[in-house]
């Protein structure tokens, strides 16, 4: 018996089938050299599940929000402007409701790192079907690593995916949630390239975050890697929108 980490409800071990067959999606070489910590499924129950709601089959064709059209949404339009057409691709898996707000208050506020689990379930379907050549997390500022001891989106994907930590955050960068939109749309550059990586980039790259909000942080994220590899293709994918 496993206990859901939502609700606590034990839960009858059970192997579905696309569990089963989740180590030959995932890509053969990185299967085993990530050491694969393949989520449990039984972490989370179908009742908690069915709290977190899937975007579709409507949603903007350029960052994934959940809308009543598939139009591009109002700041895709924005970006467009700003980057002269270049807009970012981005894949949403969830709508961002308050069971999801409530989830990451939990796992990001209050340093719940079990939750990485829950989060491990709700999207290793999804990337299982991904095919990059790089996948790059989203950094986490320095001073929320410091305090929490762990990377929120490296403890996310690192069990999922390789990773490939090209970037890092600024120290004194603050929380873009901490801001209003408005503030957080004309935030400055945070990123740099990761003094410690002195690897080569190329091909397609997935840029990985939890939460997409107003876009800046990823565009911020690929305007810094297209400086150093300007040949490669960007897209993100975010968790939640
Ligand atoms: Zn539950
Ligand atoms: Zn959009």
């Amino acid at each position: 018996m496993t206990a859901c980490l939502l609700c606590g409800q034990e839960q009858a071990e059970q192997l579905d089938f696309a569990q089963l067959l989740l180590p030959f999606l995932l890509k053969g070489e990185n299967a085993s050299a990530c050491g694969q910590h393949l989520p449990q499924p039984g972490r989370l129950c179908a009742s908690c599940q069915a709290n977190f709601a899937l975007i579709g089959p409507v949603f903007c064709p350029q960052c994934g929000r959940k809308q009543a059209t598939s139009e591009r949404c109002f700041d895709c339009n924005k970006w467009q402007r700003v980057y002269h057409g270049q807009v970012l691709l981005n894949h949403a898996l969830y709508a961002y409701n308050d069971a999801f707000h409530d989830l990451m208050v939990a796992y990001k506020r209050y340093g719940d790192y079990a939750l990485r689990e829950v989060l491990q379930v709700l999207v290793a379907p999804a990337l299982a079907k991904m095919d990059y050549d790089y996948y790059i997390p989203i950094p986490t500022s320095p001073e929320h690593q410091a305090k929490r001891k762990y990377d929120t989106i490296q403890a996310i994907f690192a069990d999922l995916v390789p990773l490939t930590p090209a970037l890092s955050k600024l120290p004194g960068s603050q929380a873009q949630g901490e801001k209003g939109k408005r503030a957080r749309m004309e935030a400055p550059q945070k990123f740099v390239l990761n003094p410690a990586f002195s690897g080569q980039l190329s091909g397609k790259v997935l840029l990985l975050d939890d939460i997409y909000t107003t876009g800046r942080t990823l565009y911020h994220a690929r305007d810094k890697l297209l400086e150093a590899f300007p040949q490669i293709r960007i897209e993100s994918f975010a968790i939640s929108h």
